[in-house]
């Protein structure tokens, strides 16, 4: 596999094309932002425990039935994808109350939802990716109604899975953002599934093992990947081999 030009540079990743039309290279960067990119900073060693992460919650998907974008990885910092036209659309996954949701409607962080609560933000950040209902999807055109009610029964599953996933680690999945995209007339998931886009707790401590540690200064941000990195490796990897 050959790796070409860069093709898009976003805020924590990079897109090179291939000498394949189908597949380009996901490269997992240490830049890490919050709030629309206002606060940034370089997190030595953050890209590549990602990109582990996201390998291995890729394959555990895929072995339960999902369909990804996800081929090979490649290097420690980069995973070779199936090319997608990736939908604007970002599908978040709510099991307990907490950051946005916690914010808009007053409610505790902490408080278990009564049934996994799927909401859809407008992939935009010049206009801070703004709340939409399914409506505003279909009325301009991001997804169809097929489309996006196949991007909602995988998200709740992928919910269930990733729930037992971290569960088995003493990890409580609080929330979690996906991206899904089309690719050879097929949805699938898409862009990455790492403590950046979940947020994750300690099961017996409550401790905050995501990027919220960084959203809110409270340090040791790689360290606390790492831990949930160091968990899925015990549990998973020795299994499997
Ligand atoms: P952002 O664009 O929000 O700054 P990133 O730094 O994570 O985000 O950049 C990665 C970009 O690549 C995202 O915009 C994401 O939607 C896109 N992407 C993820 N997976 C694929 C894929 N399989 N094919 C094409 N683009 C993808
Ligand atoms: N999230 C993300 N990218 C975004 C917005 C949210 O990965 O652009 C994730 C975030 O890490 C959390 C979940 O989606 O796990 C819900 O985020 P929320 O709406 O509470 O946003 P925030 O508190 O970051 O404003």
């Amino acid at each position: 596999m050959e790796k070409r030009e860069k093709l898009y540079e976003g805020k924590a990743k990079i897109i090179y094309t291939t000498d394949s039309d189908n597949l380009v290279i996901q490269y997992f960067k240490d830049d890490t932002t919050a709030f629309d990119g206002a606060k940034k900073e370089v997190l030595e060693d953050k890209g590549v425990i990602n990109c582990s992460i996201s390998t291995i919650i890729f394959e555990y998907l895929e072995k339960h039935g999902i369909k990804t974008h996800f081929v090979e990885r490649l290097s420690p910092r980069e995973m070779l994808v199936k090319k997608c036209e990736i939908i604007p659309v970002e599908v978040v996954v709510r099991n307990v109350a907490a950051g946005s949701f916690s914010r808009r409607y007053g409610v505790k962080e902490g408080t278990p939802l009564k049934e996994p609560l799927v909401e859809y933000f407008y992939k935009n950040d010049e206009l801070h990716d703004p709340m939409v209902c399914p409506n505003h999807v279909y009325m301009f055109g991001w997804a169809t109604r097929e489309e996006l009610g196949f991007m909602t029964k995988t998200a709740l599953e992928v919910s269930e899975l990733l729930k037992k996933f971290f569960d088995e680690i003493d990890i409580q999945l609080v929330d979690f953002k996906l991206e899904f995209g089309r690719h050879n007339g097929e949805i699938l998931l898409a862009d990455e599934i790492t403590p950046d886009a979940c947020r994750l707790w300690d099961k017996s401590s409550g401790e905050v093992l995501d990027k919220d540690r960084f959203r809110k200064d409270m340090g040791k941000v790689v360290e606390s990947y790492k831990e949930v990195y160091r968990r899925i490796v015990e549990r998973y990897e020795k299994v499997e081999e």
